[in-house]
């Protein structure tokens, strides 16, 4: 714990990094009813307010199968050209006036397929907005080099053919592979093939586990898949006991395997019960990789800037904490080694010598 404590205008204009950010889960709620008006899609309600309220109650309901519910929305309108670009080039915006430096966004291109947009042209889509949103933020003063890891939905088999995708445009902005969707009852080794693909490859990938599904779905995503990364992984601390690491902490603890942690969107899917008690806490303390992420900055009603105020209030953390796990997301990114070395010592640090 490290006094003093640190004032929101301070902690929005330090730099940040997140690593597991949702673009279908981060769009602005005014322009969501403005594009779900053109393409005739019935919102719960078409005040821009009323609908970021009805989100963070839904997100809110502790159950990860209704929070990925919510997403029916923001999925309608990222059916069209039009819409890719827009939600694309307003995340990158946004998380640039967040203080964001560096980030991976996330997406699953089989499920914005629906227009008749094939799926190489939803990533060239979604890539054209990012850079759009990129030019404008280095215009803006606030430059945020954005990557993109491509989803598999779990539930579905279409994993090897996203995994073929990721490797196709990976000298275009994609970064790396991820899976999503409901984790109980789709355990990641049955996208086994999407994975060794990508290994034979070399495209590097994460996999969400341990947020609604225990240890041997962080196992089977580490040892029998292969990730480089764990989404969320919080349920890890179920192989730590009175301090005492078992072999899977053990193993993510000293190979660096980077957590990323979201400690709001844990909350509302109940994988953690508050933010003093969140494992990020304890999970840094004991020398874990832990980063802090948003996982979706609209569906879950916050912002890298609210999730570090969140910490400093509620869990004691400080600016050294801050900058710890900044670091961490950086030296984890699926970026080449020089450019993690140059973004921490160029921009990272010297953005904490306050
Ligand atoms: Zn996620």
């Amino acid at each position: 714990m490290t006094a003093p404590r640190i004032d929101i205008d301070t902690i929005r204009r330090l730099p940040k990094a997140v690593l597991h950010d949702h673009l279908d889960g981060g769009l602005r709620p005014a322009t969501l009813v403005e594009l779900a008006e053109k393409v005739g899609h019935t919102l719960p309600t078409t005040d821009p307010q009323a609908l970021a309220d009805w989100y963070y109650e839904a997100a809110n309901s502790g159950d990860l199968v209704r929070y990925i519910a919510t997403f029916e929305h923001t999925l309608a309108v990222m059916q069209s050209r039009e819409g890719l670009l827009r939600t694309a080039e307003e995340y990158v915006l946004d998380l640039a006036e967040d203080g964001v430096v560096y980030a991976e966004g996330r997406y699953a291109p089989e499920l914005m397929v629906n227009g008749g947009l094939t799926l190489p042209e939803v990533v060239e889509t979604v890539q054209e907005g990012l850079a759009a949103g990129m030019a404008k933020a280095a215009a803006a003063g606030t430059p945020v080099r954005v990557g993109t890891l491509l989803c598999g939905m779990r539930m579905f088999d279409r994993t090897r053919e996203i995994a073929d995708l990721a490797v196709a445009f990976r000298d275009a902005g994609v970064v790396g592979f991820d899976i999503a969707g409901a984790e109980d009852g789709f355990p990641p080794a049955d996208h086994l093939a999407a994975f060794e693909h990508l290994r034979r490859e070399s495209v590097p990938f994460t996999i969400h586990a341990g947020e609604a599904h225990g240890l041997p779905s962080i196992h089977q995503a580490l040892q029998v898949c292969g990730a480089q990364r764990i989404g969320h992984g919080v349920r890890i601390t179920e192989d730590i006991v009175d301090g005492k690491l078992g072999r899977l902490a053990d193993w993510v603890r000293d190979r660096r395997i980077a957590l990323e942690m979201c400690p709001t969107s844990n909350l509302q899917t109940g994988a953690a019960t508050s933010i003093a008690e969140h494992p990020i806490t304890a999970l840094r303390d004991l020398g874990f990789r832990v980063t802090l992420n948003t996982d979706n900055r609209l569906v879950s009603g916050t912002t890298m800037t609210r999730e570090m105020s969140l910490l400093v209030e509620e869990a004691g953390w400080g600016i050294e904490d801050l900058r710890t796990v900044t670091v961490n997301a950086v030296k984890s990114a699926f970026i080449p080694f020089d450019e993690r070395k140059a973004l921490i010592e160029d921009v990272v640090l010297p953005g904490y010598d306050c």
